[in-house]
């Protein structure tokens, strides 16, 4: 016989430390250093002692890298959750509160505006929607943004900032890694650049696909980027990592970015590279650009 009952209560999430909360003033999670809301807006949301990166959510993310207005493309794409997934909730239940919280229907935003002048096809990742995770929405949207650049004859730049593929949609978002990936590849036949961005944290599928596949690969200081997570590592490998290990430092040092660039400097480095690579030879007559220079050849076998 019970004589009293414990109500159990479930086990709060840490809040996240390096999103900007709303309010006056804002604690710097890496030096303790108090800012004004305004200043740390007005510095790109870096803190001005020890340029820690906060995260910075899609729409800023454009507002960072665009010379002034911006046209979106397909803001209405929301997922129809095909699996009718449920884990600790239902998929519709977490798409719902996501949609609520966010205003936004999925977890990027594609856009085409200026950088530096330079007329540019940018699809930046929303880590406030479901951790930025990839599913069929954020596939279709950044193939559709990158084939809208091969038609226009555009760079693309794309700012990952994601915890992977979306689980709840299984193998469906998975299949958003190849996709995304050939649309890239018409891309680059096209001779089109496109510019990476990785900023913190970028991992799971979407490191192992189209992050990693820019002409230029760019990490954001100390920024998180990597496949699987270090605890998962040290256990499969049975070592112990090194320090630093899946930093955008310790990256570039290996090889695997090519560039670590502070956010203030950002948007000049990409217009930069932008200006170089789609700069025409000179001497060279340009090339005449026809469909047919793009489409892909058929596969081996296809009708
Ligand atoms: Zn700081």
């Amino acid at each position: 016989m019970a004589w009293f009952k414990r109500v159990r209560k479930p086990i709060a999430a840490p809040e996240k430390a390096s999103r900007v909360p709303e309010g006056l003033w804002v604690k710097c999670p890496d030096c303790a250093q108090a800012i004004y809301n305004k200043d740390l807006v007005a510095n790109s949301h870096v803190c001005p002692k020890c340029s820690h990166h906060f995260r910075v959510g899609a729409t800023d993310r454009l507002r960072l890298l665009f010379d002034g207005e911006w046209a979106e493309y397909d803001p209405g794409l929301r997922s129809t959750d095909p699996l009718n997934f449920i884990d600790t909730k239902p998929y519709t239940q977490r798409l719902k509160a996501s949609i609520n919280a966010t205003g936004a229907n999925d977890a990027v935003v594609c856009a085409t505006g200026r950088i530096e002048g330079i007329e540019t096809s940018v699809a930046a990742m929303e880590y406030s929607f479901i951790g930025g995770s990839m599913g069929v929405v954020v596939g279709e949207k950044i193939t559709r943004a990158i084939e809208r650049a091969i038609d226009r004859r555009l760079p693309v730049v794309i700012v990952c900032c994601s915890g992977g593929a979306r689980m709840m949609e299984g193998t469906l978002s998975l299949m958003q890694m190849a996709k995304v990936s050939a649309a890239l590849a018409r891309l680059d036949r096209a001779g089109l650049p496109y510019i990476s961005v990785l900023t913190d944290p970028t991992t799971g599928g979407v490191t192992a696909s189209f992050a990693m596949l820019g002409d230029v690969n760019i990490g954001e200081p100390k920024a998180l980027i990597g496949f699987a997570g270090p605890r998962v590592i040290e256990q499969t490998i049975r070592q112990k990592l090194p320090e630093g290990f899946q930093r955008s430092e310790f990256l570039l040092q290996h090889g695997m970015l090519d560039l670590v660039i502070d956010r203030r400097e950002m948007k000049s480095t990409i217009a930069r590279l932008l200006r170089i690579m789609t700069e025409e030879p000179r001497g060279a007559a340009p090339a005449p650009v026809t469909p047919a220079a793009v489409t892909e050849p058929n596969p081996v076998g296809a009708a």
